[in-house]
């Protein structure tokens, strides 16, 4: 049965954090492709309207700014209620500083926000999400390569993303308890907007970049979304606890993959 039906009965629900761009909206495409409703959570809640819209019938979009605690935690339960149920948690949302600080630069509450967004969000709505998923549910959290191998003046993002597996392993152990799993994906560079406007304006040179992968080419959205579609998956099952690397290489080649 396709999303967009009106007879929702057996469909999955998902819950996708930051789905109204970039990855976040590739995954929200692959799941409705694949029959599962999703929940498009995003701090810009006009987009999010839109995005949820364009999914079809049984989509919904939530607003939500993840940097505040207390709206993280309440998030599933939102979710949830919106859906008649939720069987999929995909923590996505994420913000990055590309101001070139070192990390003892970087104002204490720009550092705080980085670790609210990418790291406490994800562990407040899991710890909600777990009580909520149902036997078989699933959760996905978005790191990074930058957790391996730590981005040059990007050092407070890439120790959030080492944060975000950190809790991964952690939190699947409570979760097998339950019959669920908790895994994670940590993509490359990928050709979000923010990277193609970058290229676009001069900033990033996109022939460089993709000549340092040794697949020889960037990410694209649509490559992290399958890693995610295949994770939630029957065929994905077998995952826990850990993290799929979808680099085209780079970890590896850098000696830096573990
Ligand atoms: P993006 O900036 O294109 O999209 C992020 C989405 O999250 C946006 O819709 C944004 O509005 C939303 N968002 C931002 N702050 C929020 C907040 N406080 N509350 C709720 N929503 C918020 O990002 P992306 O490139 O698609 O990245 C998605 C995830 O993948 C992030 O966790 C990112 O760290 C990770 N990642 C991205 C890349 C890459 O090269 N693009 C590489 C490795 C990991």
């Amino acid at each position: 049965m396709s999303a967009g039906t009106s007879h929702t009965a057996g469909l999955r629900r998902a819950l996708v954090t930051g789905g109204a761009a970039g990855i976040g909206w590739a995954i929200c495409r692959e799941l409705a492709a694949a029959g599962v409703l999703c929940a498009v959570a995003d701090i810009d809640a006009e987009k999010a309207g839109n995005r949820a819209a364009e999914l079809g019938a049984g989509h919904v979009a939530l607003g939500v700014d993840l940097s505040d605690p207390a709206a993280a935690l309440a998030l599933p339960a939102r979710a949830a209620e919106a859906l008649g149920g939720l069987d999929i948690v995909i923590n996505n949302a994420g913000i990055t500083d590309t101001s070139g600080r070192r990390i003892g630069e970087i104002p204490a509450v720009d550092f705080a926000r980085l670790v609210a967004v990418n790291l406490a969000s994800v562990e407040g709505i899991c710890r909600a999400a777990l009580d909520l998923l149902p036997k078989g549910g699933v959760v996905v959290n978005l790191a990074s390569g930058a957790a391996f191998r730590p981005i040059a003046l990007r050092g407070a993002y890439s120790a959030t993303k080492a944060g975000v597996l950190a809790l991964t392993e952690t939190l699947d152990r409570e979760a097998a308890r339950r019959g669920q799993r908790v895994t994670a994906v940590a993509p490359g560079f990928v050709r979000t907007e923010l990277v193609e406007g970058l290229i676009a304006n001069g900033r990033l040179d996109a022939t460089a970049a993709a000549a340092r992968v040794p697949l020889g080419r960037l990410g694209e959205p649509e490559d992290i979304a399958r890693a995610v579609a295949f994770l939630i998956s029957p065929e994905g099952a077998p995952l826990a606890g850990h993290h799929l690397l979808v680099d085209g290489g780079s970890a590896a080649a850098a000696g830096a993959a573990r």
